[in-house]
């Protein structure tokens, strides 16, 4: 039996033309390889990884996971940064993912090799083509060159990913086009800001991780669900400080704290309950003992808070407890609070306009 080795760079582009590829090849074994180290960073190719096993599983295709060679990606592709989408660089990191999917042909026996690469609309089929020729030369090997998105292909592939329920990815892959992408839309690349503890931020990478698990779950499980679009005011802190008394001591800010000029020195007007209220921009500082009251928790310090937060969604009902629904004056929790003590806070922080899809089971 011949086999067919097929580079898969992301489901959107891999689910219908493995239809396609299997439609045109009955009597081919099809092996899906999904060889990327360009996609960065690692949480969104775990993410894409992870959803194209879930539409190879659908289809029945046995897939192989190749090395994440990151390293030698960077290595190749030095001094083409700043090259455009569709420029140099791209044409190495095709070299490179078509060179490594030919040897893994060679090595599985295979008589053919092709990439999924040919059905991205930002990709030019005719360079592949030329790379995938001249590979399939050099390794003895024939490179399977298809057109499946001209004509009704591309709103095939669309009704794939979404009655497939497939992950939708908005940039190509790499750190350079993705940060000249948010560069050019005037978007926070929040894609590159990844927390060290483990509370999951909305529509993060690690937020998208866990709703794939759940579609995947469901799936497993025969449930019938849709997963819908939800416009919202997302937030993200760049950077925090506190000093009292001149000396940095440890905080924990809260979500949706902001402050327009980003740093300010302020004094105590009067504390409550553990609630300290400042002279400027409505800032409020809040004691552990009162924030476990409120969150009904036991945290024994700031620093222990730092690093087991609360999930996201219970720390904006915590302050919600405090302010009302739209404030965005800062909350920062502290180990304690006096009278007389000397604020100085530098807060970096944004909110803006983003759309998370969240998944409705039906039953
Ligand atoms: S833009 Fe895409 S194809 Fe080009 S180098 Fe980056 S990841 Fe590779």
């Amino acid at each position: 039996m011949s086999k067919i080795v097929v580079q898969i760079c992301c489901s959107v582009d891999s689910h219908y033309f493995l239809e396609c590829l299997r439609e045109d090849f009955p009597q081919d074994e099809i092996i899906g390889f999904f060889y990327n180290p360009n996609i960065h960073p690692y949480g969104e190719y775990m993410l894409r990884l992870k959803d194209v096993e879930f539409s190879c599983k659908k289809l029945g295709i046995d897939l192989i996971d190749g090395l994440y060679d990151i390293n030698k990606w960077y290595e190749i592709t030095k001094g083409y940064e700043n090259e455009p989408e569709k420029g140099n660089r791209c044409t190495i990191c095709f070299d490179d993912r078509l060179d490594v999917t030919a040897l893994k042909a060679k090595e599985l026996k295979a008589d053919k090799f092709t990439t999924t690469l040919l059905m991205s609309p930002l990709k030019s089929q005719e360079k592949l083509k030329i790379i995938g020729d001249k590979l399939g030369v050099q390794n003895a090997l024939e490179f399977i060159y298809k057109d499946y998105r001209s004509g009704s292909g591309g709103i095939n592939q669309s009704l794939a990913v979404k009655n497939n329920r497939l992950y939708r990815q908005n940039y190509c892959g790499c750190i350079y086009a993705l940060n000249a992408q948010r560069e050019a839309q005037n978007r926070l690349c929040d894609e590159l800001i990844s927390l060290i503890t483990k509370q999951i931020l909305p529509n993060s990478i690690e937020y998208r991780l866990s709703l794939f698990e759940q579609r995947d779950k469901l799936s497993d499980n025969g449930k019938e669900f849709f997963i819908k679009k939800v416009d919202f005011i997302n937030y993200r802190i760049l950077s925090g400080l506190l000093k009292i008394n001149k000396i940095a001591v440890p905080s924990y800010i809260l979500a949706y704290s902001y402050l327009k000029n980003q740093k300010t020195n302020a004094k105590v007007e009067f504390i409550k309950n553990s609630t300290a209220y400042l002279n400027k921009n409505g800032i409020i500082l809040i004691a552990i003992e009162k924030f476990n009251e409120l969150t009904n928790r036991s945290y024994k310090s700031v620093k222990e808070l730092l690093t087991n937060p609360l999930s996201f969604e219970e720390e904006v009902r915590a302050r919600r407890e405090i302010l009302e629904d739209f404030s965005l004056s800062p909350v920062i929790i502290v180990d304690s609070i006096k009278q007389d003590d000397a604020i100085e806070l530098a807060l970096n922080a944004t909110y803006f306009s983003d759309t998370k899809e969240e998944i409705e089971i039906i039953s």
